[in-house]
C-alpha cells in the first residue's frame, strides 16, 4: 500500500479526516514491542504511510481519501530500531497514585480519600513515588507527622514508581484493551 500513496494522498488523507479522530491516541511500541510512548492517530498514520511504522491493532474508526481508506491505527510498532530511550520517571500525580493503591488505604484497607507522605514532609520526607501512599482521613490524621520507624501504622505493601506509559495510558478516559498486552503493570483507575 505504502509505496503506492504519495504525499499529496498523505495529506489529502489527513486533511479529510475528522479532527476528532485525529487526535484520538494510538501506542507507539518499539521493535521488541515494548511501549515506546503515545502518540496521535494524525503521527500514527503519518508513521505507517512513511513505513517507518506498521500497524498491530487498528480501532474502529476509518480515515478516507478519494482513493483509499484506512483504520485509524491504535497499536503501531516502528520497524527500525530506535537508541534506548531515556527512561524519565512519570510526574507524580494524585490520580495515579489512587489507582496504583487501588484507592484503598494502604494502612488499614479502607477506601483511600487523601496521599499520605511515608516519611513526613515536615521531617525530610520527599514527594515522590516512594514516599506517598492512598490513605484514609483517619489513617492519616493518627499518623500526623510521626516517622515510619516509631510508628504503629505499617505499610501493606513498599510504594512503587510506575512506568511512565502505564500512568499516561491510565490517566486517559480508558484504554483500549487491546493496549493491554503490551503495557506491563496497568495502573486501573477507578470511575
Ligand atoms: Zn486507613
Amino acid at each position: 500500500m505504502a509505496r503506492l500513496v504519495s504525499n499529496l494522498e498523505v495529506w489529502s488523507i489527513v486533511k479529510a479526516a475528522a479532527p476528532s479522530v485525529l487526535s484520538e491516541r494510538a501506542l507507539l511500541l518499539d521493535v521488541g514491542y515494548r511501549p515506546l510512548s503515545i502518540v496521535s492517530v494524525r503521527r500514527a498514520i503519518l508513521l505507517l504511510i512513511s513505513e517507518k511504522a506498521e500497524m498491530l491493532h487498528a480501532g474502529e474508526d476509518s480515515v478516507r481519501s478519494e482513493r483509499i481508506k484506512l483504520n485509524a491505527p491504535s497499536v503501531i510498532r516502528l520497524r527500525y530500531q530506535v537508541a534506548a530511550p531515556y527512561r524519565r520517571r512519570a510526574p507524580l500525580h494524585r490520580k495515579a497514585v489512587f489507582a496504583r493503591d487501588g484507592s484503598l488505604c494502604q494502612y488499614c484497607g479502607r477506601r483511600a480519600e487523601c496521599i499520605d507522605h511515608v516519611h513526613p514532609r515536615s521531617k525530610g520526607g520527599q514527594h515522590e513515588w516512594e514516599n506517598v501512599v492512598a490513605c484514609c482521613r483517619s489513617c492519616n490524621a493518627a499518623k500526623g507527622d510521626t516517622l515510619p520507624e516509631n510508628s504503629k501504622f505499617k505499610l501493606k505493601s513498599a510504594p512503587y514508581a510506575p512506568e511512565p506509559i502505564a500512568v499516561a495510558a491510565a490517566l486517559r478516559r480508558g484504554i483500549p484493551t487491546e493496549w493491554d498486552a503490551y503495557i506491563v503493570n496497568p495502573l486501573q483507575l477507578s470511575a
